[in-house]
């Protein structure tokens, strides 16, 4: 089953476009399966739960964190993690900084911008993003790299609105790249699309989707 799902997902990637498959809440057997399926990058969102998996599961795992992140855990992370898909304060990535350059490390970032209707959700505004990157102390913050934008869609069936929640997203990151990044080929990343929304931001511009339920099937906390 998982490694159907792993395989069929895959197969209808277009170029350009990477699975993260999200195994919160699932256990090492599941993350297992999908890895002997040929899946190597996992997403989490419990900075504990990512620290077993990450010391008992194989070595050549790519591993995002794809939550919340809240400051005073960047640490447990900052030694071996891939990518912070969630970066929604300044203070967050000053940490991720700080912690990269004590283990030598760029550590790569998402910008995490808010984008849904939800008021629940975390994020940077586009007008907070676009400050923020105009300010510009980011780029004294040299243990952290910000690779590109992640999102989420607001929670609906109106699948226009999602299309259109991606597309502000899309907008934003590829004035970002021009205006802030100089068009580095470093600045490459949108991360959207999630079960139930993937078909959409495979249309509008996602380089990563993170699929859980889909893949590992339902599972509460
Ligand atoms: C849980 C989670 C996902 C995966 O959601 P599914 O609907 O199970 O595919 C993706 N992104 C984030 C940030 C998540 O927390």
């Amino acid at each position: 089953m998982i490694q159907d799902e792993i395989r069929s997902i895959t197969a209808e990637l277009p170029e350009g476009v990477r699975l993260v498959a999200v195994s919160k809440f699932h256990p090492e057997e599941a993350i297992m399966e999908a890895y002997e399926a040929g899946q190597r990058v996992f997403g989490e969102s419990h900075v504990q739960e990512l620290q077993r998996k990450h010391d008992r599961l194989p070595k050549d795992i790519e591993w995002h964190f794809i939550g919340h992140l809240q400051t005073n855990k960047v640490k447990y992370l900052a030694p071996y993690v891939s990518l912070i898909h969630a970066i929604d304060t300044p203070r967050l990535l000053a940490e991720v900084s700080r912690q990269g350059l004590k283990y030598g490390r760029r550590i790569p970032c998402l910008l995490q911008l808010h984008v849904a209707q939800e008021e629940t959700k975390f994020g940077f505004s586009i007008e907070e993003a676009e400050k923020f990157l105009h300010d510009g102390e980011w780029r004294q913050m040299t243990g952290a790299e910000i690779r590109g934008i992640m999102c989420m869609a607001s929670l609906t069936d109106d699948e226009e609105q999602i299309a259109q929640e991606f597309e502000l997203a899309r907008k934003f990151f590829l004035h970002a790249r021009n205006i802030y990044f100089n068009s580095l080929p470093s600045f490459c990343e949108c991360s959207w699309g999630m079960s139930d929304d993937y078909p959409v931001a495979l249309r509008h511009g996602t380089t990563m989707i993170r699929i859980g339920s889909k893949i590992f099937g339902h599972r509460l906390p």
